[in-house]
Formats: structure tokens, C-alpha cells, sequence
């Protein structure tokens, strides 16, 4: 008899008390030990061995020793097998990891369940079928791995960053010593068990928990290429940490991306895809539509319509898969958002906030929408990554591409309009990596994503992404 899967929100994953770092196929102990908090609950999930630089050591000297004994070596069609088994091993285990992922970084079920764990699994497929054809990629008659790359990742997608940095690296015949943001370990580690599982070489993947000092120490090693993902503020550090030796770099930074919405827009469309620009995730996305930008004359109706859909969001527990934002991922982040929220009031910018009751417990933060908001204030201008949007408005559309550029970022916008024609002239002016057009947040394995300006530089998905991780 049929029966169904159950559903994730009712799956409780295999959570161990402690887990040791990941070196050369076997969990270690470490320097110290942390722990990681759930943040809807404030409750310790589980605890952690912390990377110190003689355990750093040790991974790469693992990575260098299966990179130039077996990972490189072998041919791309073996590599690419054990990238496909590690992406139907994902597949299998979705459930489980959604719920892990929901746990400990505070998003909802519905956008682990159906974005951050299914987009994971397929940047896996999408590099297992490269492994074999790098030969024919455009990229030179016998592309050469890079060695042993170190890799260092943010909180906001803990799975899915692991996934865009581990899956060409390892495509390509790099092995990787990777470290997790510090509040997010746990995918990672669940991660490393699926590695056990798919028999991956000991030294190919090796996962690094700690702090910035443990990024730092993964920085400062004997690796041959550095990719990072996180803040401007310590891509630029990297930068100045690699300056001068044989290091590759690449760096995935932030974003203060403009959402512009021109008179001729479907409203309607326009709204939901404003909302999910800014709200998904918390707003925790390097490339959220954190700026609104709409035309004057139709501003009252988008604004009319954009709070009456926002007073519908439901905030609360990430298990719960009617959850729309969940919870914010740290005390840290939640003190950021909450400083830059009245920095806007301060400068004069009003705030609007729809009435929604949070959890007692946790670290919980209203949908929030700015209006008034002058291009000069901070919150036009810093990386909020949280759930608040600032609203400017403008006459023409050259107006529109003005304020839209100006900011030190240039990671990604949005276009909303009827017509096609408007579309590529405004994807020829915006000065951002990636513009979506009548849509949002939109991800593809197959498509490289990346920053211009102080949004970082290197490409990842795609073809020009694995350039990142070969001598071509
Ligand atoms: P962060 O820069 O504080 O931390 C990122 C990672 O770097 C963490 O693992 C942290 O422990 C580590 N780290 C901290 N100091 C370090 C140092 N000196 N040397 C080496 N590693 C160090 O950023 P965050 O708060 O975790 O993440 C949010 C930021 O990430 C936002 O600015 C966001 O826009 C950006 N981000 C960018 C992308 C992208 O693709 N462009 C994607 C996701 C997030």
C-alpha cells in the first residue's frame, strides 16, 4: 500500500549532542568548543569542536595529500559519480536537512524544504556533469584543478553556500578545507556524515567549525585559492591577507539592491515580487530588493496594496510550514537590524510596521517598510540584511537608474515593467551582476551569480564559475 513520505515540519533529524571538526574523513576534537543555539527558542541545539590554526594544519595537509594522490588524479567521469551520489544522497535526506537548516538558522520550513535543500542538491547534479566534459567547457584543451582551496561561508544559506562552493571545487579536482559561519554549523556537519556515506575519499572535503579567527587561519594557510562569501568589511580584509602571494581569490560580498518599479508594471505581480525581494529569508540575502524604487505617479497604489499584503505575512515558529519570516538568525544580527531601524528614524524616514504578535522567547523581528527615504541615509545606503525595506521614489526612468547606482554595491536588481524594450535598457544601465525582470530572487545552477563594485568579484554557477577553480 502507498504511503505518504512524511511531511518535514514532522521529521526530526538525528542531531547529535557534540560534534567534532571534520579531518580527513573522520570527526576530531578541536581547540574548544562552542555552541550552537536554536534562534527561535534560544535553546543549545548541540555543541561544537572549535578549529584552531594546528587543526587548519592538519585539513590542508589532508587536502594536499588526496588532492595530489587521489581527487586529482582520478578521471572526471569517477569524480563525477561521487558528485551524483552525494546529490541524490541530499535528495534523500531533504526532509531531514530542511528541518536541520530550519533549526538552526531560524527560516521557515517552506524555503528550506523548497529552495535552500532542493537548489543545494541541484548545484551538485549541475557540477557532476561537468566533471567529465571540462575538456570541452571552452575553458582550454586540458583545464588543470587549482590544488586546495579554502573556503569560507556566511549563515544565511548554511547548505546551499556549502553546495556553491563545494561542488565546482570538487568538479574540477580541488579538494576543499571549507568553514561554516559560526551560528550555522550544522548542515555543514550533516554534510560532512553524507560524505561518510558516499564513501568520498578521507581529505577530499574537510569542514572547519569556529569563529573569524578560524577563517582567518583557513585564509592565512597553504592553500592555493581562497572563496569567500560574507561581508565587505572582511572580503576586503581577505583581500589585503592574500595580497602579494600565489593565492587566488575570489569574493562574494554584500548587496543593496534597487527593486525599481516603473508605471506601466502589473502591480499586482509587482507587490509579490517586492515582497519576496525583501521578506524571504528574513532579508537575509546578499541581493534582497532591500530598495524600493517606484515610479510617483503609481506610488500610492503600490505602497496601498504593499502594506495590505505585508499585514498578511505570518511571523513565528520555522517549523510551522504556514510561516512566512521566521527568525533572526543571532542577537548580534538582531542588534544590527534594530540599530539601523532607528538610525532611519532618526534621519526622518517614516516607519510603518504591521501589528503581529512574536514569540516571547528568540529573536524575532517585525516586516518593516520605510518611506520617505532620502538616497543620503544610512538605510538607503548600508546592507540592513534584515526584513526592512526602504522606499524611494522617482519621475523618469533615468532618474530611476541614477538612484538605483548609487551605492558603493553592485550585486543585483529588479525591473518591473510591460515593456520588453525598457527591460534591456535598464539591464544596459543598472550596474549590478545580475538583473531580474519581472521577477525575483530567481537562482539557477546553470547561470553564474556575482558582484560588481564593493559586492566582490569572481562569478559562481555556470560556466565562468568553474574558471574560479582551474588553471585554464
Ligand atoms: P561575515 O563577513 O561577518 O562572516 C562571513 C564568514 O567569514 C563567517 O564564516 C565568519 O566566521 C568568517 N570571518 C569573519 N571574520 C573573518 C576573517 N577576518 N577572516 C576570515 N573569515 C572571517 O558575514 P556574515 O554576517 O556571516 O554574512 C552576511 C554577509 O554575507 C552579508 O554582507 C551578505 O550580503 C553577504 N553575503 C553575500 C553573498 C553573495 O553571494 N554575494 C551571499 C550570502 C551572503
Amino acid at each position: 500500500m502507498f504511503e505518504y513520505a512524511p511531511a518535514p515540519e514532522s521529521v526530526r533529524p538525528d542531531i547529535k549532542e557534540h560534534y567534532g571538526l571534520f579531518i580527513d574523513g573522520e570527526f576530531v576534537d578541536g581547540q574548544d568548543v562552542f555552541k550552537s543555539v536554536n534562534p527561535a527558542t534560544e535553546e543549545v541545539l548541540f555543541t561544537v569542536a572549535e578549529a584552531g590554526e594546528a587543526d587548519v594544519a592538519r585539513a590542508v595537509a589532508a587536502a594536499r595529500r588526496a588532492q595530489e594522490t587521489v581527487w586529482g588524479p582520478m578521471s572526471g567521469t569517477e569524480r563525477g559519480k561521487y558528485l551524483f551520489r552525494i546529490a541524490r544522497l541530499l535528495q534523500e535526506r531533504a526532509r531531514e536537512f530542511a528541518v536541520a537548516e530550519s533549526l538552526d538558522n531560524g527560516k521557515p520550513i517552506k524555503e528550506t524544504r523548497d529552495f535552500d535543500v532542493p537548489t543545494a542538491a541541484q548545484h551538485f547534479f549541475y557540477h557532476a556533469g561537468w566533471a567529465d566534459k571540462l575538456s570541452y567547457a571552452g575553458l582550454g584543451a586540458d583545464p588543470k584543478p587549482l590544488g586546495v582551496v579554502g573556503q569560507v561561508i556566511p549563515w544565511n544559506f548554511p547548505l546551499l553556500m556549502l553546495a556553491w562552493k563545494i561542488a565546482p571545487a570538487l568538479a574540477c579536482g580541488n579538494t576543499v578545507v571549507l568553514k561554516p559561519a559560526e551560528t550555522t554549523p550544522l548542515t555543514a556537519l550533516m554534510f560532512a556524515e553524507l560524505c561518510q556515506e558516499a564513501d568520498l575519499p578521507a581529505g577530499v572535503v574537510n569542514i572547519l567549525p569556529g569563529a573569524g579567527a578560524a577563517g582567518a587561519a583557513v585564509v592565512n594557510s597553504p592553500v592555493d585559492k581562497v572563496a569567500f562569501t560574507g561581508s565587505t568589511a572582511v572580503g576586503r580584509a581577505i583581500a589585503k591577507a592574500v595580497a602579494g602571494s600565489k593565492k587566488k581569490v575570489t569574493l562574494e560580498l554584500g548587496g543593496k539592491a534597487a527593486n525599481i518599479v516603473f508605471d506601466d508594471a502589473p502591480i499586482d505581480q509587482a507587490v509579490e515580487g517586492i515582497v519576496n525581494g525583501i521578506f524571504f529569508n528574513q532579508g537575509h540575502v546578499c541581493c534582497a530588493g532591500s530598495r524600493l524604487l517606484v515610479q510617483e505617479s503609481v506610488a500610492d497604489d503600490v505602497l496601498a496594496r504593499l502594506k495590505e499584503r505585508v499585514s498578511t505575512l505570518r511571523v513565528g515558529d520555522p517549523l510551522d510550514k504556514n510561516t512566512d519570516i521566521g527568525a533572526i538568525n543571532s542577537a548580534e544580527q538582531l542588534a544590527r537590524i534594530t540599530a539601523l531601524t532607528e538610525a532611519g528614524r532618526g534621519e526622518g524616514a517614516d516607519v510603518w510596521q504591521p501589528a503581529c504578535d512574536l514569540p516571547e522567547n528568540g529573536f524575532w523581528f517585525r516586516p518593516t517598510v520605510f518611506t520617505g527615504v532620502q538616497q543620503s541615509m544610512r538605510i538607503a545606503q548600508e546592507e540592513i540584511f534584515g526584513p526592512v525595506l526602504s522606499v524611494l521614489t522617482f519621475r523618469t526612468p533615468d532618474e530611476a537608474i541614477a538612484k538605483a547606482n548609487n551605492t558603493p554595491y553592485g550585486l543585483s536588481a529588479g525591473v518591473w515593467t510591460e515593456k520588453g524594450s525598457k527591460i534591456l535598457w535598464a539591464a544596459e544601465r543598472l550596474r549590478a551582476g545580475v538583473v531580474w525582470a519581472n521577477t525575483f530572487n530567481q537562482f539557477d545552477a546553470a547561470s553564474p551569480f556575482g558582484g560588481l563594485k564593493e559586492s566582490g568579484y569572481g562569478r559562481e554557477g555556470g560556466r565562468q564559475g568553474l574558471e574560479a577553480y582551474l588553471d585554464v
